[in-house]
């Protein structure tokens, strides 16, 4: 599978082998590459991407994202095992039984409440195209644990997305929502690394400049910005000019 050859995580190739993807289209091989920040060492780029809905575009933000955040799983993973068998180790020297592991608390008990702090947040300029995002980013990490899709769009019971919120590792999200949740504590925006903004022509047209804003300053501590846009119009590249850290680097 030519996906393997990108260095993408075996789950994410297994996953679009099940998709029946056999190779990238022409924008994910362009994206995922210089998206993806393999050596760990040099910052990660921003990319603009000039792209169409059928071109494969969702998939050329959502692999390298996802590489990169199951990656970190991986680490974090290693390190809370490690604390676990340093914690049965010291109870077994001193007669103690052993430690149990924490269980995961129930999420949807109020009491056990936590704002959700992912790690990445994909905008969308609408509930329809947010909603197949999040269905294509769970599809890609069927075979990865312990990473976890929220679907943030207005129109749905808050109290269910709430509950779906906590310990989502990447949003998807559509600006109005997001700002609501933000702004009464049930999201924090402060850990977010990987911003996507989809369709980002279709944003301005639906008037959601100012909140791109907002989301651009609250995400100011990102590693990474994607715009994908059909059109690099004017008032696109201004965007851009405002959103990305660094210069970017242009896929067409
Ligand atoms: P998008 O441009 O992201 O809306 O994707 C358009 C369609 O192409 C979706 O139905 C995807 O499932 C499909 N697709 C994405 N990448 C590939 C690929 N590498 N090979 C075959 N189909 C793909």
């Amino acid at each position: 599978n030519a996906f393997a050859e990108l260095g993408l995580a075996p789950e994410l190739v297994q996953a679009v082998a099940d998709l029946g993807y056999t190779k990238p289209t022409g924008v994910q091989e362009q994206a995922i590459p210089l998206a993806m920040n393999s050596g760990g060492e040099q910052p990660f780029v921003d990319l603009m991407v000039s792209s169409q809905t059928g071109s494969g575009k969702t998939a050329a933000f959502l692999l390298p994202v996802l590489h990169t955040l199951i990656g970190q799983k991986a680490e974090e993973d290693a390190k809370a095992r490690a604390e676990y068998e340093r914690q049965c180790a010291e109870a077994a020297a001193s007669g103690q039984p052993q430690p149990k592991r924490n269980k995961r608390k129930d999420p949807t008990n109020p009491r056990n409440f936590k704002a959700a702090v992912p790690g990445a947040l994909i905008l969308c300029p609408t509930r329809e195209l947010a909603q197949q995002v999040a269905h294509d980013a769970i599809e890609l990490v069927k075979h990865c644990r312990g990473i976890r899709i929220a679907n943030i769009v207005g129109g749905m019971p808050y109290q269910l997305q709430i509950a779906k919120l906590q310990n989502a590792n990447l949003v998807v999200a559509t600006p109005g929502r997001l700002l609501d949740l933000q702004r009464s504590l049930q999201i924090k925006l402060d850990q977010v690394q990987f911003l996507v903004v989809d369709e980002a022509d279709r944003m301005l047209d639906l008037g959601f400049a100012d909140d791109l804003a907002e989301v651009n300053q609250l995400t100011s501590q990102r590693k990474q910005t994607m715009m994908f846009s059909a059109t690099f119009a004017p008032r696109i590249q201004q965007l851009a000019m405002r959103v990305m850290h660094d210069n970017g680097a242009n896929v067409q």
